[in-house]
């Protein structure tokens, strides 16, 4: 029997869709990468299922690729040809709201904006936070330890799961669901799948510990004139506020012209800087926008800052971050482009940023090379795009910016993960004692190689 046919056998038609009826949005994810039609698509409603459909897989060693919301940008949702997509778009509930423990239950296709409503609704706040909040799911936040808006304050993904339940390559279902802040029984296994991006088993289940929410927020907006100015006033905000500054966000002009032009987006300060920065804060004592204001005011005494607003209201606030959360909107704006997530320390940021756009602009003169990241976390986002060329230039693009992130001491993923378009990079940041320890692991628990083959660190 083909494995196709043992499919359709265990699961049913309801849950196998054969190669060329899978519908296109789940042939790829958000990195741009070609589509790939699979074999045939899962989509299972229990992890019963999903013991099922890996079982048949490891069986006959078929390639499986877990998808959650694809909203992923390194390559890693999108399918094998002759593999299977497994997608967890039908188990989507939220489980339950622990208030008392603090905790959330869900299923791995949540979409992670419907996980914060469910905590908001109790009065909590999940951790996580990203602009693709409404396409992706707490399987994939978990699979690729996702960064994101508030990791200042709360950590990334990994600081904020305390139990997950995962299915291995061979269908062995490895119950881990810990409620408890404090557990400390042996190997800590969760962590090995938080940030594997799928190649150690499928999240099929988490518990994601939760926050009080803090019921006073403020948001800012500020111009500064340079790198050290921004700098200077990173430190300033984090020690006005300690750990209530949830967000410290950077825009570098090239970004932030281009795509306030692209959206139509109003400016909120008065003149053009050399750096847009979004500072945001939550808290529980009702004068933390005083507390905002005087730091800016003295910001602004101090010349950190140009210029500098407030958000008075959610419409505001959602005003401030608009350029920010623009990104889904590069296709349209910018056109092709190649793409770079790398961490640096802040000592550095200056000087890459200068010899990253120096190399391009040397390269292509009329490159856009647009700068922005979590400054608060040392992540540096860039995309490029070369003008009037048919194919962007990305294979030379791609190895200007990874060897000065190398000499720079920095990361070549800061928080989208490897998946297929940085495998060539990995040892980059990681040491060949690393990579061959990561490799020993896969092989330990998925002996075929069945799980994300050729993504990540899999063979
Ligand atoms: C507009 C936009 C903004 C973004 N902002 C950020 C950001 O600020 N920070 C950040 O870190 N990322 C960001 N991303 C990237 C992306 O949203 C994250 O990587 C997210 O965690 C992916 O979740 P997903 O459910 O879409 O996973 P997918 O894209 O479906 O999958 C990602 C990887 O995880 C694996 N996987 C998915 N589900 C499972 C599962 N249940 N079990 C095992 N493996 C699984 C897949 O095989 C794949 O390798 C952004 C993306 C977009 C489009």
């Amino acid at each position: 029997m083909s494995v196709l046919d043992r499919l359709l056998a265990a699961l049913g038609p309801d849950a196998v869709t054969a190669g060329p009826q899978v519908p296109e949005r789940f042939c790829h994810d958000w990195s741009g990468e070609p589509a790939v039609q699979p074999l045939a698509l899962i989509r299972p409603r229990t992890t019963a299922e999903v013991a099922i459909a890996l079982r048949v897989c490891f069986e006959t060693t078929t390639p499986i690729v877990p998808q959650g919301g694809r909203s992923g940008l390194c390559g890693g949702a999108r399918p094998i040809s002759q593999g299977i997509a497994l997608s967890l778009d039908r188990m989507n509930r939220v489980i339950a709201v622990d208030r008392l423990q603090s905790t959330l239950t869900g299923e791995a296709g949540c979409v992670l904006e419907t996980a914060q409503a469910a905590a908001a609704g109790a009065g909590l706040l999940l951790g996580v936070d990203l602009g693709a909040r409404g396409t992706c799911t707490l399987g994939g936040v978990i699979s690729t330890n996702a960064g994101g808006n508030q990791v200042l304050r709360y950590g990334m993904t990994r600081d904020n799961v305390l139990g997950l339940e995962v299915v291995l390559a061979d269908g062995t279902v490895l119950p881990a669901m810990n409620s408890l802040l404090k557990n400390n029984v042996g190997i800590d296994l969760k962590q090995m799948f938080i940030g594997s991006e799928g190649c150690l088993g499928v999240v099929t289940q988490a518990v994601f510990r939760l926050h009080p929410r803090p019921p006073h927020n403020v948001t800012a907006f500020a111009g500064c004139a340079d790198t050290q100015a921004m700098l200077s006033l990173l430190a300033h905000c984090r020690a006005v506020f300690g750990p209530a500054l949830t967000s410290f966000e950077v825009m570098w002009p090239g970004f932030y012209d281009l795509m306030r032009a692209g959206i139509g987006a109003p400016h909120p300060v008065q003149g053009s800087h050399g750096l847009y920065v979004i500072i945001e804060a939550g808290g529980f004592d009702a004068r933390i926008t005083d507390q905002m204001e005087a730091c800016l005011a003295d910001a602004l005494e101090a010349g950190l800052v140009g210029d500098a607003t407030l958000a008075h209201n959610g419409r505001e606030e959602r005003g401030l971050w608009a350029v920010r959360e623009s990104v889904s909107e590069y296709g349209r704006i910018l056109g092709a482009l190649t793409p770079f997530d790398i961490g640096l320390s802040l000592d550095r940021m200056e000087e890459a940023v200068a010899r990253m756009e120096a190399a391009l602009r040397q390269r292509w003169p009329d490159v856009r090379a647009l700068f922005y990241g979590h400054m608060g976390d040392s992540n540096l986002h860039l995309v490029v795009n070369v003008p009037n060329v048919a194919v962007q230039p990305s294979k030379e693009i791609k190895p200007l910016i990874y060897d000065l992130t190398r000499e720079l001491g920095g990361t070549v993923s800061a928080e989208h993960g490897i998946g297929t378009i940085k495998r060539d990079v990995i040892g980059y940041s990681r040491s060949d004692a690393e990579l061959a320890a990561m490799r020993a692991v896969k092989a330990a628990l998925d002996p075929r190689g069945i799980l994300n083959p050729g993504r990540s660190f899999a063979p």
